[in-house]
């Protein structure tokens, strides 16, 4: 049966009461009963079904996930197969070829052309964790740059990274000392208020200074930093595509300082941005890598992928129990695959359709400030005021409800954007039809707060 979104109430009876319970018996977390109301039962291609049978078009992905699909049949079938063998084996004690086959595999897919060696977990902060404790471990030095609006998870460590919203790290303080966080080259919004989409060099450069001139010069001893942590477009922080150089620049400036760059693709690798890791686009190889989300294909597992001449070298300074869990290997390893085979390809095909598509709401819908993106990694920001550039938050919570309503899933980020994020499998088709129900949504919306409509 061929799905289209159906929604007839939204939230309905059954979703209510699963709602209400929700909130009663689990932690709060950040899910608002006012804006999320998608109760899912099941999933089908790029589909969720919820539990009073409302038919919803993904544009979310479970948070960058289900890059392959919300129930890949690939996948499906490696776990099934991995079932009947063996579930679990601690491999970070006894050993197992599942895992060593995964890793073999992350190496030879790793950015660049340079030996390296992985360390498997469970989730993208622990990814990020391990990253942390390898660059401790092999440079000996203590400090680390991260920048303003990242986002590398919520775990003690990575929350001392994270800087996406105050929220994140309220009453959590002190976090881990010797981070340092900088701003990002945000071409539509940073302290220097430089448009980086006419002069993205300029806005590099007053980055790279502001590091070299004001950390360095002032309060940061370069040869204590062990490495810098970025994403390669920031998720969390609004979808946030930095200038072509940036990268570039930022590596001589690591190289020079011995610092290490540890990239995280945690939301933006496998595939995303239309290259199986958002960093190619931007020429650059990292010394770590980390990734998460999508790997699994809905399974939980982590990696962190590093230069083989950092490894710890010494037993017990880091390991896991769940790391590498065989059924997460296999799905991981048909993940890949199903990427290699043609999705990667898709989401860079569906580019210029989201890019003009999205560039033309922009001109017709005054609360547009930015369209920013990649592959099927896009970002749109919505504002008060095209030259204060004020925040519009409530209006961007709105336009998520509206869509849902229609039966499209969206998800918010940063202050007030809202990310495209299909499957990768999507159609054209499908993809149509969602940035249909995006456009009224949008278009409800600034006519409910009479923004503009050209
Ligand atoms: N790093 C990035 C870039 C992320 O987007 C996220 C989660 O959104 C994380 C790390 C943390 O991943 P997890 O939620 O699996 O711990």
């Amino acid at each position: 049966m061929e799905l289209r979104p159906n929604v007839k109430e939204i939230p309905g009876p059954k979703a209510k009461k699963v709602i209400e319970e929700h909130h009663k018996y689990m932690a709060t977390t950040t899910n608002d009963p006012n804006e999320y109301f998608l109760v899912i039962e099941k999933a089908e291609g790029v589909y969720w079904i919820d539990v009073d049978g409302n038919v919803i078009l993904d544009f979310s992905s479970g948070i960058g996930v289900m890059n392959v699909g919300l129930r890949n049949p690939k996948v499906i079938e490696a776990i099934k197969k991995q079932l009947d063998l063996v579930l679990h084996a601690a491999g970070t004690d006894y050993y197992n070829p599942y895992q060593v086959e995964l890793a073999k595999k992350l190496v030879e897919i790793a950015p660049g052309d340079v030996e390296r060696k992985v360390f498997l977990s469970n989730s993208g902060t622990e990814a990020d964790e391990a990253a942390l404790k390898i660059a401790k471990w092999s440079t000996n030095r203590k400090m680390f740059i991260a920048f303003i609006g990242a986002f590398h998870g919520r775990t003690h460590g990575t929350m001392s990274l994270t800087a996406s919203k105050p929220v994140q790290r309220s009453r959590m303080f002190p976090t881990m000392p010797g981070v340092e966080h900088v701003p990002y080259p945000n071409p539509y919004r940073n302290p220097w208020h430089i448009d980086g989409y006419e002069h993205p060099d300029e806005l590099v450069n007053r980055v790279i200074e502001y590091i070299e001139d004001y950390l360095f010069e002032h309060y940061v001893p370069a040869e204590e930093v062990a490495g810098i942590f970025f994403e390669p477009i920031q998720g969390e922080g609004g979808y946030v595509v930095p200038p072509k150089n940036f990268f570039k620049e930022l590596k001589k400036l690591a190289d020079k300082h011995g610092i290490l760059l540890i990239d995280d693709e945690v939301q933006m690798g496998m595939g995303r941005t239309g290259k199986m890791w958002a960093i190619e686009h931007f020429d650059v190889v990292p010394d770590i890598v980390t990734v998460a989300k999508a790997l699994g294909g809905g399974i939980p597992i982590g990696a962190t992928i590093f230069r083989k001449d950092l490894d710890f070298g010494v037993s017990g300074v880091h390991s896991n129990t769940f790391g590498g869990n065989a059924v997460a290997a296999a799905a991981a390893l048909a993940v890949i695959e199903e990427l290699q085979n043609g999705l990667i390809e898709n989401a860079q095909k569906l580019e210029p359709l989201f890019r003009e598509r999205l560039e033309e709401m922009k001109e017709k819908y005054e609360i547009i400030g930015d369209v920013r993106g990649l592959g099927l990694a896009w970002g749109v920001e919505f504002v008060k005021d095209r030259k204060t550039k004020e925040y519009a938050t409530k209006e961007r919570n709105e336009i998520v409800v509206e869509a849902l309503k229609r039966g499209l899933a969206l998800l918010g980020c940063g202050k007030s954007a809202i990310r495209l994020i299909p499957p990768l499998i999507i159609s054209e088709e499908e993809a149509k039809i969602g940035l249909d129900i995006f456009e009224e949504a949008i278009k409800v919306v600034s006519e409910k707060h009479g923004y503009k409509i050209h």
